[in-house]
């Protein structure tokens, strides 16, 4: 018995193509109108490793001939490695800052500046005026000055943010922080985990649901560097609870003069009360109060790119730059020149023009027509069973996870032979991938983060998921 197998495996070995078998086929003239000869070779002498492995294995049952397989492997490789693994996507999920999404869309004019910054040299860490070496930091710390009312200095995100922070003002000693706040953000990345690798010493004081500001004073003593303010992010506790105000801390901490560091989060520079989202205090409300040190994120809904601000008090804010490992966290040309052209738009009052906040103040009526323009033409193109049906979109991105925004969604029941799951991978692996909802063994298309450029490829997309030519 051990024997056939043997001579099996050896005879399919043996039926494996060489690699200049296949570097002569026609299939190999396509690879290398795109790669050169030694690296198509490469890949070609890759896929017969990996077949003689299945073969060893025990596990082929090839369906084509060996050669073929070989061809449909590095044809499979050579399409991936020609396509942008980083692309477009259309958000149909409804949810504006969706992390997996690459939170915020940029605006028009930073997508401008970064083009017509990118290709070229710019006055990065050169200062024009004095023909001098100059600091990056200029190019957005006016501007960041003159939004917040205190100086700020940028680092690569707010987690590197807070990180540094904390190294420079609570290295080796302790910061107090109320235990209902050492959260979780969102794929493993736990808050307290950060602020530790800082070499801070966490005093976790309070009770999960209620922390008093007697709590943090009764903590404080010798080791204690500063006092730690986090917003709860995607988290939210309802019912008994209860932490001191703002200013209650700042109070605080004046008396024992050490500094109130707070972690924003979102890092809203707007009042978006009018949008009924209450739970998102703008940066300056802190730093008004008096708190030491804020920071916050770039690309949640400021709007942005990816980023890290760290602003308040004149002195704090220099020890932090003057820390070494500013140089580590520091951010490229790329950012600086986006997240000056988002921050523009605020000085002008012109927020709209940031896609983040457009988006959450799209009124619903509107998206409600551009849906049932949408199911109109799908109906058109014979796409059965459509249906226009209020939907909730979410701001994302860890910001008000108790807010939702009225919206309307496009649903899809699936034909006959085809499942919700079936039709939402098809529409994920199209291009441009679409990503949506399942609600109920239903597809959901909310538009509210759909642009309208992008309706036309959308059509196209559901179209082609359904099976249907149009
Ligand atoms: C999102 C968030 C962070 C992390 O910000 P990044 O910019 O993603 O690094 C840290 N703290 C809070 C409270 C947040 O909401």
């Amino acid at each position: 018995m051990e024997l056939v197998e043997e001579s099996q495996a050896s005879a399919a070995l043996r039926a494996l193509p060489s690699v200049d078998e296949v570097l002569r086929s026609e299939a190999a003239d396509e690879w290398l109108a795109h790669l050169p000869r030694n690296r198509v070779a490469d890949l070609v002498r890759d896929a017969i490793a990996e077949l003689r492995v299945q073969v060893l294995s025990g596990l082929p049952a090839w369906e084509i001939t060996p050669l073929d397989e070989v061809k449909a492997h590095v044809d499979r490789t050579v399409r991936l490695l020609r396509r942008n693994s980083l692309r477009p996507v259309i958000n149909a999920s409804g949810v504006i800052l969706h992390t997996n999404l690459g939170r915020a869309p940029l605006s028009s004019l930073a997508i401008q500046a970064v083009i017509e910054t990118s290709g070229k040299y710019t006055n990065l860490e050169y200062d024009l005026g004095t023909g001098a070496r100059g600091k990056r930091d200029m190019h957005c710390g006016r501007l960041l000055e003159n939004l917040l009312g205190a100086p700020a200095i940028v680092v690569n995100n707010n987690a590197a943010a807070i990180f540094l922070a904390l190294h420079e003002l609570a290295r080796d000693g302790e910061v107090i922080v109320s235990r209902g706040e050492l959260v979780e953000i969102g794929d493993g990345f736990r808050i307290p985990d950060i602020l530790e690798a800082s070499g801070a010493t966490l005093r976790e004081v309070g009770a999960t649901n209620r922390t008093r500001a007697e709590d943090y004073r009764r903590a404080i003593g010798p080791e204690t560097k500063a006092l730690l303010r986090i917003h709860p992010s995607n988290f939210r506790q309802i019912g008994f609870t209860g932490k001191p105000s703002l200013v209650e801390l700042v109070e605080l901490a004046r008396s024992k003069s050490i500094p109130l560091i707070e972690d924003l989060g979102s890092g809203c520079l707007v009042d978006l009360n009018q949008e009924g989202i209450e739970d998102e205090p703008p940066v300056r409300e802190s730093l008004d109060a008096g708190a030491g040190i804020v920071t916050f994120s770039g690309d949640k809904l400021l709007g942005g790119p990816q980023a890290g601000i760290i602003a308040g008090d004149s002195g704090l804010v220099a020890r932090i730059r003057r820390n070494p490992l500013f140089r580590a966290l520091r951010v490229d040309k790329l950012t600086l020149a986006a997240l000056e052209a988002t921050l523009r738009s605020y000085l002008a009052d012109r927020e709209d023009e940031i896609p983040a906040l457009g988006l959450m103040r799209v009124p619903a009526s509107h998206i409600n027509s551009r849906a049932k323009r949408l199911a109109r033409r799908l109906a058109m193109l014979r796409v059965p069973d459509i249906e226009v049906v209020a939907s909730e979109s979410l701001l994302g991105g860890g910001s008000t996870p108790m807010h939702s925004l009225p919206s309307t969604a496009v649903a899809i029941t699936p034909p006959e032979g085809m499942t919700a799951q079936g039709l939402e991978v098809k529409l994920r692996s199209d291009d441009p991938a679409v990503v949506a909802r399942i609600e109920k063994n239903r597809l959901l298309l909310d538009l509210r983060t759909v642009f309208e450029t992008e309706e036309d490829a959308l059509l196209a997309a559901v179209v082609r998921a359904m099976g249907q030519s149009g």
